[in-house]
């Protein structure tokens, strides 16, 4: 009987194995995951609707796994792969043999070169673990200082503000979320989240971070000292590569792979936040995406692949976040953009629509409380796919549907 290895029980993993039986594989599947947990979602553990929660949102339950013959091994590392004599070696020193083999090893929180890793006072944000440790500093009375103004720091000082805690955000660029997020809602969200009490600096380096006396404490190059009860590192994350490595698989920003998700090696495929990839839909743009439904797609795809059927990656990239009552989303890629064009959809919610040289809509952000912008941000997402070039006066017209341009 064939049996098909996947390291790595996060979005992706768990997703694929599912997939693999959802079209119809009868084989063998082992899921092996490094953490204690059994696969659980990873965006509710900075968002503020989940921060008091002390259980974990499971992908699954534990019976879905044993009714769907998925032999999930938990708590256990996969060292090492031979993809000569095709065995996966885990720490506690067993062997698996694969037919097929997918790495879904995700992504590792970036650390703060020279501060001390997860002692009590200075941590950083991956795993139910983490958040756990997290949420007893999010009280009244207590201080969090946050290094790195991305979608962590932020969503986490949301968080921290409705828990009650005082709240600084240490940002090195000039701005917050400079990547990937335009200007135009970086600012809304900055001043939001000054009119909550949060004190957001930007364009400040960080020349020491300790811990000392029970207080984390950051030594600012301008010579300024914060101090503060917890110091949380949200400085980006980096993609699990080290085995593929080892194992001398291609590494090109991740694991690289083909838009089958094929890695160099055969018949070991790579998916989520741990692989790069070329996008079809930007000339095959080489790219890594962090982002939930990316992990959940390429889980799917890699199954299908793995099974054979050639489904090349055609998705446009999507990714959400939620600070206070505001939700932003971003369909596409804006990089490359010239023109950015604003839709006002109704109070504090628009849409830019980010066009390039030629008039492609490449790109489209939008923000509002609630879910004021999702119908029109899907919308988008079908005109990105659809590589349509769209009339910018009518983008920018509310009252043009922009279901009618979907339709031209
Ligand atoms: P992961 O979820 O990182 O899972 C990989 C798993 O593999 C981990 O459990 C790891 O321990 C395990 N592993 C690694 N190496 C090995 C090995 N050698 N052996 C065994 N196991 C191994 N995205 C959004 O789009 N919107 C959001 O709002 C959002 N919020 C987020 C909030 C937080 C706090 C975090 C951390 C992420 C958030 N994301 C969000 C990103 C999203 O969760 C990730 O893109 C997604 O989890 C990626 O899934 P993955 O399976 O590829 O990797
Ligand atoms: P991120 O979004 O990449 O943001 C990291 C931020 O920290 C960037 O603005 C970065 O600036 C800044 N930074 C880097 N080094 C710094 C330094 N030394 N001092 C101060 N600032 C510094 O990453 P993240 O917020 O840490 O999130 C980690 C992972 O979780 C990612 O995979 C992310 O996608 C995921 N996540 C996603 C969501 C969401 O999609 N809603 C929510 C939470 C988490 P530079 O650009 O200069 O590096």
């Amino acid at each position: 009987m064939a049996h098909f290895v996947i390291i790595g029980a996060g979005e992706c993993g768990a997703r694929a194995a599912f997939a693999l039986r959802e079209k119809g594989f009868a084989g063998e599947i082992t899921l092996v995951g490094a953490e204690p947990l059994h696969p659980y979602e990873r965006p509710p553990l900075s968002k503020a609707g989940s921060a008091d929660a002390a259980d974990p949102k499971f992908i699954a339950t534990l019976e879905k796994y044993t009714e769907s013959g998925i032999r999930l091994l938990t708590g256990l590392e996969a060292r090492d792969f031979d993809t000569t004599s095709r065995t996966v070696t885990l720490s506690d020193g067993t062997t698996l043999s694969y037919d097929k083999l997918l790495l879904a090893t995700g992504a590792s929180a970036r650390s703060l070169p020279g501060a001390s890793e997860n002692s009590p006072h200075i941590r950083s944000l991956r795993t139910h673990h983490d958040a756990a440790a997290l949420r007893d500093a999010m009280k009244p009375g207590r201080h969090i200082a946050i290094i790195g103004g991305g979608f962590i720091g932020l969503e986490l000082a949301a968080t921290a503000r409705l828990l009650g805690a005082g709240v600084t955000v240490v940002e090195g660029l000039e701005r917050v979320l400079k990547r990937g997020v335009p200007e135009e809602i970086a600012h809304l969200l900055t001043e939001r989240h000054r009119a909550e009490g949060v004190d957001v600096r930007c364009g400040v380096s960080i020349a020491a971070l300790t811990e000392e006396g029970g207080k984390a404490v950051i030594r600012l190059s301008t010579g300024e000292i914060i101090e503060a009860d917890l110091a949380l590192v949200g400085i980006g994350a980096r993609p699990n590569v080290e085995i593929a490595e080892r194992a001398g698989l291609t590494i090109e920003n991740g694991i690289a792979v083909d838009t089958y998700l094929q890695t160099s090696a055969p018949d070991v495929f790579a998916a989520g936040d741990c692989c790069s990839f070329p996008l079809p839909i930007y000339d095959g743009l080489r790219v890594r995406l962090e982002s939930w439904r990316n992990a959940q797609e390429q889980g799917t795809l890699a199954a299908a692949n793995m099974l054979g059927l050639d489904e090349a990656v055609s998705a446009v990239p999507w990714f959400w976040s939620d600070q206070y009552d505001m939700t932003l989303q971003i369909a596409g890629l804006a990089d490359g953009a010239v023109l950015h064009l604003r839709r006002d959809l109704g109070p504090g919610a628009f849409i830019l629509f980010h066009l390039d040289a030629a008039g492609r809509l490449i790109a489209a952000s939008g923000i509002g409380p609630g879910n004021t912008i999702a119908r029109d941000i899907r919308l988008a997402e079908m005109l990105i796919a659809a590589r349509a070039h769209p009339d910018p006066a009518a983008l920018t017209a509310s009252d043009v549907k922009l279901k009618s341009l979907l339709a031209a």
